[in-house]
C-alpha cells in the first residue's frame, strides 16, 4: 500500500464543531514535489482542512499520513500529546494569512527560534541558518530589524523563512496574501514561486487564480466541506465540469473586473 512517491495522504477526514459538519469525507494525496492549490468559497472548510493536517484542529475522524506515518495518533488510536506531536509538526511548515511574528524578537531571531528550541541548534548555527533563509526570501538586509518596522509583504516573507527553518517536508499556505495591500502581494507570490521552482511539496489555499494556474500542478475545489472537483490545474480552471465550480470561478473573475 505505501507508495514511495506519496508524501501526504488525507483519508476520509471529517471535522465537526458540535452539530456543524465542516469537513465531510475529504480524501486526497499529494506526491513528493507536487503543488496543490485548494480553492473554494469562504466557509467551505479550506482552513480547517489545513489546520487538521498538522493537528492544530483535532479531526473528528479520518487519517492523516506524512511519508506513511500517522499524524497525531498512535497506531492504537491514542491521541498524541503536544510533546509527541512536536516532531511531526516540525515536518509541516505552515504560513498563515496573518504572520504572527514575535514582536519582541528581531527578524533573524524569529527565524532562528524554532531551530534553537526544537532542534537544539547552537545560537551561532541557528543564526547562520536564519541568515541564509532570509537571503532566500530577499530580506538579508532586514535581519537585525524588529518586525514592526517591516511592511506586511516583508513580514510575510519572514514568516515563510521561519517555516522553512523547520526544514519541513511539506509547506502549507493559508491565503498568504489576502491580508496584504495589493501592491505587496506580488513580492510574496514571487517568493512562493521560487520555492515551487525548487521542487518543494506544497498545499496552498489561495484566491489568486492566475497564481494557482501558474504554480499548482493540481487543483482541488471544495464547497460545503467536500471536495467537489479536482484535477490538473488547467483542466479544472479552463474546463470546469461542476456547475458550482463554474459559478465560483465566474464570481472571482467578476470581482477582478470590478474597478
Ligand atoms: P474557509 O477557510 O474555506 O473559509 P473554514 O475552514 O475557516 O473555511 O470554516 C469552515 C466552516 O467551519 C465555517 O462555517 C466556519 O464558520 C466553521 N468553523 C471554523 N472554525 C470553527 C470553530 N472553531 N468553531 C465553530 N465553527 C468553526
Ligand atoms: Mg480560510
Amino acid at each position: 500500500m505505501p507508495d514511495a512517491d506519496i508524501l501526504l495522504t488525507v483519508d476520509k477526514l471529517n471535522k465537526s464543531y458540535g452539530p456543524l459538519a465542516v469537513l465531510k469525507d475529504v480524501s486526497f494525496s499529494l506526491r513528493r514535489g507536487e503543488r496543490i492549490a485548494l480553492i473554494g468559497p469562504s466557509g467551505s472548510g479550506k482552513s480547517t482542512c489545513l489546520r487538521a493536517i498538522n493537528f492544530l484542529e483535532q479531526p473528528t475522524s479520518g487519517d492523516i499520513r506524512i511519508d506513511g506515518q500517522l499524524i497525531g495518533r498512535h497506531a492504537n488510536g491514542r491521541r498524541m500529546t503536544d510533546a509527541e506531536l512536536a516532531p511531526q509538526r516540525a515536518e509541516i511548515g505552515m504560513v498563515f494569512q496573518h504572520f504572527h511574528l514575535w514582536p519582541h524578537l528581531s527578524v533573524e531571531a524569529n527565524v532562528a527560534l524554532q531551530p534553537r528550541k526544537v532542534r537544539g541548534l547552537a545560537a551561532e548555527r541557528a543564526a547562520e541558518l536564519a541568515a541564509g533563509l532570509l537571503a532566500k526570501v530577499h530580506l538579508a538586509h532586514k535581519a537585525g530589524d524588529m518586525p514592526s518596522r517591516l511592511s506586511g509583504g516583508q513580514q510575510q516573507r519572514v514568516a515563510i523563512a521561519r517555516a522553512l527553518a523547520q526544514q519541513p517536508k511539506l509547506l502549507l499556505f493559508d491565503e498568504p496574501t489576502s491580508a496584504l495591500d495589493p501592491e505587496l502581494v506580488g513580492e510574496v507570490l514571487n517568493v512562493i514561486k521560487e520555492l515551487a521552482g525548487e521542487g518543494r511539496s506544497m498545499l496552498l489555499v489561495t484566491h489568486e487564480i492566475a497564481f494557482a494556474r501558474e504554480v499548482a500542478d493540481r487543483i482541488i475545489f471544495m464547497d460545503g466541506g467536500r471536495i467537489v472537483e479536482e484535477g490538473p490545474a488547467r483542466q479544472v480552471l479552463d474546463h470546469p465540469r461542476e456547475a458550482r465550480l463554474r459559478q465560483f470561478l465566474s464570481s472571482l473573475s467578476k470581482e477582478e473586473a470590478r474597478p
